[in-house]
């Protein structure tokens, strides 16, 4: 068992590329987790353990691993690199308490940077950089450093600098501790170190260190003014304090691949770094009040945990959860807030990757997974069920994109249901649907690469030979201007020679984008049946049948004969006057307008741009770098199928983007 404060819950994350899976590999390797270092392009590398993933060279599944570091234990929550996955980035930084920063020496600052910088910044995640790539010709740490003040508006701290400039037997400076650290061997196991010889370089990085520090803390600033030493042991214990309050990064430089600059990264982690005995309290619910209540981290407190994620594996569920505090052993009941039920823990594992190893008991601080409890959600808080607290739920994202998927055996149709629901259980972005009037399965998600890797996945990993259909973007429809309706329904009882009738009228109105449906009676009670109605005639518009948004549907009158044959009548008669008043009410459709950031060589731009334009886009801002640029644009979805492709080719594989949805809306 470690104390608590020898507990690292750690996140790595980077830009696509950027180098995190090859920086875990080594890490995993030093801590002697692995015994071979497993490259990324060949398909080798541990963390990236879906079959699907190997082949594409990118880490989809957050996967969590544990591994000793010089009597440390750190729970590394692997978060994936590509934006089609920014839910499950996020769920990742939600039982996190840090987090390391890969930041390509090329490229420096790139869009997917940019966002996981503004994830963490709202969960207030302490973090520290780790520059990569630093043998590459082109590559610059000075430059990356100062992007992480000018784009993100951070506070960087050197740590480590390098002590050559593109050089693949990389060397770093401890700008700390005024040491030049270089390793021995090829592998980068063994390392020693030597007092500055650059004395220059040193006083420089210092000074800048120190300026720094100064910006956000009088004592060092103080000393500094005064020229006075500092001693290494206040200077580490600010840089502690001042990360774990977020004012600045440290930074740390090296080169993944060549095996430099690694072990010092990971002294940062622990020396820098939040253990869960830092945080010492958790913000969550009330759910009997609403009311914000704090809850103390500490294993002697009452337990609460947060589940992160749910797998099904062999028809069992696995759920991840993050212990906030108390603790709780296998066999004990716990009650989940949501469902109001106890549940019984069967089993608790500690991960590593797709491996577990069995443990008797959780406790705050903790990042397990749990067998036993069937009714677990992601997002679910579990608590003692006499201590309440609910922990803020994830925000669910909408599917915006979809394939038809057929089997290429009909009889192998109800495996292909199974197994698609079976992955939306997994992944909460994935639904799939039977569409009734063409029999077809139709698989809705946030990206193409995400239905393409399940597509994958399905004939991989289950087996299953299926066809798949072009990709076509989830439309919506909604109305211009306002209108009235009337619906009307008869209909003669034959057997009783009698009249049932009803009638409803409506008026509908746009609201703003975003809005959504909203549905009001005036002058005339609720009722239920009517609302259900309504609800259903929104469900399916005029023009093509999508379904409608930022509508208001407000019910003015309705009138019905009594009985339950009338009660038929009103809720046809209501369907027949929200239709009759969309007719009239112009409707229009609306498609997924998406965010999209490209970073290119400057050479590209204009081709770059040219072909964004082609798409029915409209770029925002130009932003020019050192050699790069970064075009903003708002793109239509439907147009974008199959632009990783082309802007690899248009780029000679050196652009990048991000694509993330913004709203339903036309593109004018
Ligand atoms: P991820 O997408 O962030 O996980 O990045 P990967 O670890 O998959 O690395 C992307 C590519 O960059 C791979 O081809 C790596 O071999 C390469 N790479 C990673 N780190 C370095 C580095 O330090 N130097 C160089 N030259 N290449 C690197
Ligand atoms: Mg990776």
């Amino acid at each position: 068992m470690y104390p608590l404060e020898k507990v690292r819950n750690i996140g790595i994350a980077a830009h696509i590329d950027a180098g995190k899976t090859t920086l875990t590999e080594r890490i995993l390797f030093y801590a002697g987790v692995i015994h071979r270092m497993g490259e990324v392009h060949d398909g080798e590398a541990t963390m990236d353990y879906l079959p699907e993933e190997k082949e594409r060279g990118i880490t989809i599944t957050a996967a969590v691993t544990h591994f000793d570091w010089e009597g440390y234990l750190i729970q590394l929550i692997d978060t994936p690199g590509h934006v089609d996955f920014t839910i499950e980035v996020e769920r990742s930084l939600r039982v996190l308490d840090g987090l390391v920063l890969v930041l390509c020496g090329v490229g420096g600052v790139e869009p997917q940077t940019e966002t996981i910088w503004f994830q963490a910044e709202r969960y207030k995640i302490p973090r520290i950089a780790f520059i990569n790539k630093l043998d590459r010709v082109g590559s610059s740490y000075e430059r990356a450093f100062k992007e992480i003040k000018e784009k993100l508006g951070g506070r960087p701290i050197p740590i480590t600098v390098p002590l050559s400039e593109e050089d693949p037997d990389l060397k770093v400076l401890d700008v700390i501790r005024g040491k030049e650290i270089f390793w021995e061997d090829e592998e980068g196991k063994s390392f020693s170190e030597r007092p500055v010889e650059d004395g220059e370089l040193y006083e420089r990085w210092r000074e800048v260190l120190l300026e720094g520090l100064s910006e956000v803390d009088d004592e060092i600033m103080e000393l500094y003014l005064e020229g006075k030493e500092i001693p290494e042991k206040l200077l580490k214990r600010k840089i502690r304090e001042l990360t774990l309050s977020t004012k600045i990064v440290p930074v740390f430089a090296g080169s993944a691949l060549k095996n430099r600059g690694v072990q010092p990264l990971m002294d940062g982690v622990i020396s820098f770094l939040p253990s869960p005995a830092d945080i010492k309290v958790v913000k969550g619910m009330d759910p009997r009040t609403g009311d914000e209540v704090e809850r103390s981290c500490s294993p002697d407190a009452p337990l609460s945990f947060f589940i992160f994620k749910i797998t099904m594996e062999k028809g069992r569920k696995i759920a991840y959860a993050r212990v906030y505090s108390g603790r709780f052993k296998v066999g004990d009941e716990v009650f989940n807030v949501r469902t109001g039920k106890k549940e019984r823990v069967s089993r608790i594992f500690r991960l590593h990757a797709d491996k577990r190893k069995r443990i008797e008991e959780a406790r705050a601080g903790d990042v397990v997974a749990l067998m036993g409890l069937k009714d677990a959600y992601t997002g679910d808080t579990y608590t003692d069920g006499t201590h309440p607290i609910i922990y803020e739920r994830i925000q669910e994202m909408k599917p915006v994109i979809s394939v038809a998927i057929e089997p290429k055996t009909s009889s192998e149709e109800e495996k292909l249901l199974e197994v698609l629901e079976r992955f939306s259980q997994e992944d909460p972005t994935l639904k799939v649907e039977k569409d009734e009037e063409t029999g077809q399965i139709i698989l809705s998600g946030m990206g193409e690469l995400q239905l393409d890797v399940t597509v994958h996945r399905l004939e991989r990993e289950e087996g299953l030979d299926v066809r798949v259909g072009k990709p076509f973007v989830v439309l919506k429809e909604t109305i211009t201007k306002e209108a009235e309706g009337k619906g009307l329904f008869e209909q003669m009882l034959e057997e009783e020679k009698k009249l049932v009738r009803a009638e409803v009228s409506v008026l509908v109105r746009p609201l703003e984008r975003g809005k959504g449906i909203s549905i009001t009676f005036e002058g005339c009670p609720e009722r239920e049946e009517i609302k259900e109605s309504v609800e259903s005639a929104l469900t399916g518009g005029v023009l093509e049948g999508y379904p409608l948004t930022d509508v208001e549907v407000v019910i003015k009158s309705y009138s019905f004969t009594p009985g339950e044959h009338g009660l038929s009548a009103l809720r046809v008669a209501a369907q027949n006057a929200v239709r009759s008043a969309l007719e009239k009410a112009s409707p229009m459709l609306l498609q997924p307008i998406m965010e999209l950031i490209v970073n290119a060589p400057d050479e590209f731009i204009s081709e770059v741009i040219g072909d964004i334009g082609a798409r029915g886009g409209m770029v925002k801002d130009i932003e020019k770098r050192e050699k790069m640029s970064v075009v903003k644009a708002v793109v239509p979805l439907r147009n974008m199928f199959g632009y990783m492709t082309k802007l690899r080719s248009i780029t000679q594989g050196r652009g990048s983007y991000s694509m993330t949805f913004l709203r339903y809306d036309v593109l004018t």
